[in-house]
């Protein structure tokens, strides 16, 4: 049956067929997300005429639904390449059931923010190498609720990501716990609003700072002094920074909370 020039199955614009209605030479690509604060899962389905893939599913770090959607749809076209190296296939289907990524990569809506555009882009690019290699391409929106497996396999996928991303943050707690716990060791000298830091056998005065951290210690001189923002925003205080923040009465852990908080 031809519609839009694509030869399908009935219905193929409402739900994905199953494998044994798929025509040879059609790939049908199920891709869904799952997004909660900046981490998502996604999770791809590949059929072939009477050929099933088991489901596929990575994580990533991404700005929020739209995007992980895109990136699901991206990794459709990942897990594709795998796939066909052994068919002949003249048109793929891929099915998303957020309407807006849909609109996005078929041009029906213009993308305004950097990230959308960028990955956006990145799944045009994909789409045109296709089409030069003379394989149409059809990004089609299904409901929901045609998307229940590959939906599970992407929120499957978000929480295995989720529960890494909170072993890191302990550990981060507990390296900066045990770092603010050696750190008594260390004497703060206020001069003219100014602190200075030194080790309790003497040694060099350290000029210290809590707001914004930093340090004149060889250790955050060497690793954060002068370095770019994503550097900075994996910074973990020196054993001065913490006597200090100790020395004021303010909590190291709310100081360096986005550093430990963060998703990558
Ligand atoms: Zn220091």
């Amino acid at each position: 049956m031809a519609q839009n020039g694509l030869e399908l199955t009935p219905y193929w614009h409402l739900s994905p067929p199953d494998a044994k209605d798929i025509p040879v030479g059609v790939c049908v690509i199920q891709c869904d997300a799952s997004h909660k604060k900046g981490i998502h899962g996604t999770g791809v389905l590949i059929k072939f005429k009477d050929k099933e893939f088991s489901l596929r599913g990575r994580s990533g770090r991404s700005k929020g639904p739209v995007q992980a959607e895109l990136i699901a749809i991206k990794n459709g076209f990942i897990e594709l390449k795998k796939a066909m190296n052994t068919r002949a296939i003249t048109q793929v289907l891929i099915y998303s059931d957020n309407s807006c990524a849909c609109d996005l990569i078929n041009r029906v809506m213009t993308p305004h923010l950097k990230h959308i555009i960028e990955t956006t882009q990145e799944i045009q690019e994909i789409i045109s190498q296709h089409e030069h290699n003379g394989i149409k391409v059809h990004v089609q929106y299904t409901r929901a609720r045609n998307q229940k497996r590959v939906d599970r396999r992407a929120a499957r996928e978000r929480e295995e990501a989720e529960k890494k991303v909170d072993s890191n943050k302990q550990k981060r707690i507990e390296r900066i716990s045990s770092a603010n716990e050696r750190s008594k060791s260390v004497h703060i000298i206020a001069r003219n609003g100014t602190y200075y830091a030194s080790s309790t056998n003497g040694g060099p005065l350290f000029k210290v700072c809590i707001d914004p951290p930093s340090c004149e210690c060889a250790h955050w001189q060497n690793k954060y002094s002068g370095k770019p923002p994503y550097v900075l925003a994996r910074a973990s205080p020196c054993l001065h920074i913490c006597a200090l923040a100790n020395y004021l009465g303010a909590d190291i852990l709310e100081i360096f909370d986005k550093q430990i908080n963060r998703v990558n």
